[in-house]
């Protein structure tokens, strides 16, 4: 029994998310709980990693990224409003948006900083924050239309904000924030001096023709944003590690510093594939927010026969519905009984909160619809015939 007090690791608790993709494959249930595609990625992309595992290099990449990625990178954003982006200056790769995230957070924010995250939240987020040493503030987001607005900032951000999180298209809400929404956003960021780390790794999955606005595109943003994103959603890659973060130089040198002690490099050959991923031609990226709407049609009317209330993600590939009209006291409780009973796992609410879950987030729980028709119809099954047994 380890009585020994460790400092970071007790502010938080074990990833629930990832423990239900666990508790999944053991109770061989459908697993729609972690956010990952049942989708293989492009053939291309395939043929081009296993290449680069044949021919090399397979050594240690440059630190920074390898080059042809960085400039891969770089070109990709200053098609994409950014156009300042440099390969040398801005761009450093890391192992998945995750490591980017946790290198920026430890690069900018230090014990007793004050960092502000929109709850509901990427599960990754506050550990990130509490092993930066930093105190965390939440900014409740509150169903069902999960806005961004001025009372809220008012309400959040004071002298002491030095950091904020941000992730659009959000996972879990699947809202995609407004150009008004994140206007607002980057006049409180630049009013109160603040730094703005933004996940932006569903950059892709946005439905209905909306648009994904990119933080730092905004006026002022530029020189204080860290633009988070990578390969793993847009490509079906969540197992390659490859993702990125884009700053200004100074954030880029300090962000680096971290990377260089935290995980050092990036997988070489998968740098090299994903080259060829961010070559992929418009009609790829058409075809896959076509596919994935059809999904996201095929689970909302499972959701809706199963009478659950949710609204419809504007993006990323998650619903986030309320378990309420069922009965349950609260959406762990849902879960626990979803997984038992009816063979399906999803996310409940508290992977989500760290704070009070206001306007009835308890009765939430994540699904996701990243998964084949197959997948999808048996769970939709699943669900309906265990929301039925309910009564
Ligand atoms: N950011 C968000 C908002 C996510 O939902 C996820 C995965 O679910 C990640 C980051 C992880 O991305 P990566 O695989 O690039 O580390």
């Amino acid at each position: 029994m380890r009585t020994q007090k460790l400092p970071r690791v007790d502010l938080f608790g074990p990833c629930i998310t990832r423990a239900w993709t666990i508790r999944a494959v053991e109770a061989g249930a459908l697993n729609l709980s972690q956010g990952f595609p049942e989708d293989e990625p492009p053939t291309d992309v395939i043929v081009a990693a296993c290449e680069a595992i044949r021919l090399g290099p397979n050594q240690y990449a440059d630190m920074r990224g390898a080059p042809a990625l960085r400039r891969a990178v770089a070109a990709y954003y200053r098609t994409r409003g950014l156009d300042w982006v440099d390969a040398d200056e801005h761009v450093s790769i890391t192992c998945g948006s995750t490591e980017a995230m946790a290198a920026s957070v430890l690069a900018v924010a230090g014990p007793g900083d004050e960092v502000v995250i929109a709850q509901p939240c990427y599960e990754n987020y506050p550990p990130q924050a509490l092993i930066a040493g930093a105190r965390v503030r939440y900014m409740n987001l509150v169903p069902p239309k999960w806005e961004i607005t001025r009372e809220l900032l008012d309400g959040t951000f004071g002298p002491d904000t030095k950091v904020l999180i941000l992730n659009t298209p959000n996972n879990p809400t699947g809202r995609v924030f407004t150009r008004n929404e994140l206007q607002l956003v980057a006049e409180y960021a630049c009013r109160f001096d603040v730094q703005v780390l933004v996940d932006e790794i569903y950059e892709h999955l946005v439905w209905d023709e909306r648009e994904h606005v990119r933080l730092a595109t905004l006026p002022g943003m530029a020189e204080r944003t860290v633009t988070v994103s990578g390969i793993s959603k847009t490509y079906s890659a969540t197992g390659w590690r490859v993702g990125w973060a884009v700053a200004p130089n100074d954030m880029t040198l300090a962000l680096r510093r971290v990377h260089d002690f935290l995980t050092a490099t990036v997988p070489t050959p998968f740098q090299t594939a994903a080259v060829v991923a961010l070559g992929e031609p418009p009609d790829y990226y058409r075809a896959l927010v076509c596919s994935y709407e059809a999904r996201r049609q095929l689970l909302a009317n499972f959701l809706a026969e199963a009478g659950l209330d949710f609204e419809t993600p504007e993006g990323a590939y998650y619903f986030f519905p309320s378990c309420e009209p069922l009965g349950f006291p609260d959406a762990n409780a849902f879960a626990e009984a979803l997984l038992e009973k009816g063979k399906v796992a999803v996310v409940p609410y508290s992977a989500f909160y760290r704070e009070a879950a206001v306007g009835g987030g308890k009765y939430r729980f994540r699904i996701n619809f990243a998964k084949n028709e197959t997948t999808l119809r048996q769970a939709g099954e699943r669900l309906v015939a265990f929301a039925r047994s309910r009564g």
